[in-house]
């Protein structure tokens, strides 16, 4: 009987192990699947945000073809602008097909600067940055040009616009003396009123339109306007501008071609910028806002999101979709795509999808 009982224990005991075998097995198959991984990102998910790393842009590149549902719809990428995610704070990354790599503004809001920064050169480095031709500083306001000291720190810089308007805050100090160290870069101050700057590649054209610091009053109104066009793709980016210097630059910019497809809009969609009139003047099909989660200017405001709403504007925003990623193909058509889909809350139809597609 008792070694009955024992077979019987041990086939128990086997039937067990077995179980329990299968369920380590399961347990393991699970870890490593895509949706285990996103169990176990769900599970780490800080609900507060203040954790949670973000993940690298997802890295399409130049030259690449995107397919989306089986058929290609961009081919032969030809230019990136990445809109990184610093919270609140601009920093600007286009890539053109020539290898030239600009940079405006590298700022960010966040009191831990050190944590930001480590984030900001991991996502350059992340997207193949190594050298950069053209750095932009639009304005001297931390939330712009706090990281700028780092990025010459850890890039190959070989030209810098600033304002010529200065700060006399820690990161502005940084900022001079890591430029004065570096030896041969070209170094220009948009200083005198409407001091313009223009470039041009095989495939686009950039144009620097600066207010200058004696015209308006504010430091953010001093940041310039810049036209950039890819492929037919036009975009401008406004820094910190808002209705002042928009009525100027719509008065600047009145004999050009002002239909624009992609707006930054300025002053992280503040009550004073992004008015009806500049919205109608350059009719863009998209905008991005550069913003921070519960920041302390309520930015984007209701004002400026209601207006980019009547006007039919579909808007992206950091602190809703991460990092922002536009890409412009050689036939001059072009698409975004975002680091986490968010249904955006002033989208026209489709806004929600992952990747959006405009023809031009
Ligand atoms: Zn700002």
């Amino acid at each position: 009987m008792a070694k009955k009982k024992s077979i019987k224990f041990n086939k128990q005991t086997a039937i067990c192990l077995v179980a329990i075998a299968v369920i380590l097995a399961c347990l393991v198959a699970i870890c490593f699947s895509p949706v285990g991984n996103a169990i176990i990102a769900s599970l780490s998910q800080d609900d507060s945000g203040d954790n949670v790393t973000p993940a690298p842009a997802p890295i399409i590149g130049l030259g690449s073809n995107v397919e989306i549902n089986g058929s290609v719809v961009l081919s032969n990428i030809q230019f990136e602008a990445h809109f990184v995610d610093v919270g609140q704070g601009d920093a600007i990354v286009l890539r053109f097909s020539d290898g030239n790599d600009w940079i405006i503004d590298a700022g960010s809001g966040k009191s831990e600067k050190s944590a930001t920064t480590t984030e900001y050169i991991s996502y350059l480095t992340s997207i193949g940055i190594t050298e950069i031709d053209y750095v932009v500083a639009t304005h001297a306001h931390s939330d712009h040009m706090n990281m700028m000291d780092n990025v010459l720190d850890n890039f190959v810089v070989k030209n810098v616009y600033y304002n010529a308007e200065e700060s006399g805050a820690a990161y502005f100090e940084d900022f001079k003396d890591n430029l004065s160290a570096e030896a041969g870069v070209n170094v220009v101050k948009f200083d005198a009123d409407g001091d313009n700057y223009s470039f041009t590649g095989d495939n686009y054209s950039i144009k620097i339109y600066a207010p200058g610091h004696d015209r308006f009053e504010k430091i953010n109104y001093m940041s310039p306007m810049i036209m950039v066009e890819v492929e037919g793709v036009q975009m401008l980016f406004t820094g910190d501008n808002e209705d002042t210097v928009e009525s100027w630059f719509m008065e600047t910019y009145a004999e050009e071609d002002k239909d624009i497809d992609v707006l930054k809009v300025g002053h992280h969609g503040s009550a004073e910028g992004t008015t009806t009139e500049f919205l109608r003047y350059f009719n863009p099909e998209f905008a991005v806002i550069s913003v921070g989660m519960e920041n302390g200017y309520n930015h984007p405001t209701g004002n400026a999101m209601d207006r980019l709403y009547m006007e039919s504007v579909i808007t992206y925003r950091t602190n809703r979709q991460g990092n922002i990623v536009l890409y412009v193909d050689e036939n001059g058509q072009y698409a975004f795509d975002v680091e986490y889909e968010f249904p955006a809350e002033n989208n026209r139809d489709g806004a929600n999808d992952r990747m959006l597609v405009k023809e031009k």
